[in-house]
């Protein structure tokens, strides 16, 4: 067993991976949502290409799959849940039409102007939402959308406990009109800005919860596993405590 302090990084990933496998979804969002946000998205037909980044399992990638005609294709770092992900695809006759790969964000394995839309829920912040607007860009059609969803504060000031920890946490978290600006400065037209229901964070903490449960029961006594837990369970209690200060959004912007 190990003794000394551990952050977030230092935790074998394959735990991280096991806590998040056979689930439906990764992060907070769900069908409503993703079907609300390729509401926005104009002129996608049969020739159309989607790439959705960091798809996890892909939950919402099958929702995209069952709502448009396009070939659809999943990235997402980890091959447990590609694996799941085109279980799935296949469970449900695709075809190949929609199926995961294994790739890096930072990596992406497509041509210049190859896709009509780029779709990324709860994983944009792996690469910076900065970041992230720019270097995909180029993957787009002109004319094509993204359709991102981000950590955001939602006034200019918050209490310091809240503001620590996100610093920390993911320091690119920033405000409404700052990532507006930054979609705007990365070549995008900002078409649709607008904060996800709480529930999407209520649910997957509750989910969370249970699933926290069986996980320490499986580990205990591993000291890793446990901080781990701890620190989620950290930052679920700050959002039900400082929810009026912060919450995921949809940004979906149109390449000018
Ligand atoms: N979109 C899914 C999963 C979100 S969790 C959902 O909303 O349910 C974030 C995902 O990003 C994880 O599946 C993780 O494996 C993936 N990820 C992390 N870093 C990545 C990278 N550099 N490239 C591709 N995927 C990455």
């Amino acid at each position: 067993m190990k003794s000394e302090k551990h952050t977030i990084h230092d935790f074998d990933l394959n735990i991280i991976y096991e806590f998040f496998s056979n689930t439906e979804r990764q992060g907070p969002g769900n069908k409503e949502e993703t079907l609300k946000a390729l509401g926005f998205i104009e002129g996608l037909d049969k020739k159309s290409k989607i790439a959705d980044i960091g798809c996890g399992t892909g939950g919402q990638t099958l929702v995209l799959g069952e709502s448009t005609p396009c070939e659809i294709i999943g990235v997402d770092t980890w091959s447990g849940f590609i694996d799941q992900f085109n279980q799935n695809a296949r469970d449900r006759n695709f075809q190949g039409r929609v199926r995961g790969i294994v790739g890096n964000m930072e990596n992406l394995p497509f041509g210049e102007e190859e896709l009509d839309l780029i779709w990324s829920e709860g994983a944009i912040y792996n690469i910076g939402f900065e970041r992230g607007l720019n270097e995909w860009r180029k993957f787009l059609k002109k004319g094509g959308y993204i359709a991102v969803t981000e950590n955001t504060w939602f006034s200019e000031e918050r209490p310091a406990e809240i503001q620590d920890f996100w610093e920390k946490a993911y320091p690119e978290i920033d405000t409404i009109p700052n990532k507006v600006a930054q979609m705007q400065k990365a070549g995008y037209l900002p078409v649709a800005t607008y904060i996800l229901p709480e529930t999407i964070w209520t649910d997957y903490y509750t989910w969370q919860a249970s699933r926290r449960e069986s996980f320490l029961k499986k580990y205990k006594g591993n000291e890793a596993v446990e901080e781990f837990i701890a620190s989620m369970q950290y930052e679920a209690e700050l959002y039900y405590k400082y929810k009026a200060y912060y919450g995921y959004m949809f940004y979906i912007g149109k390449k000018i």
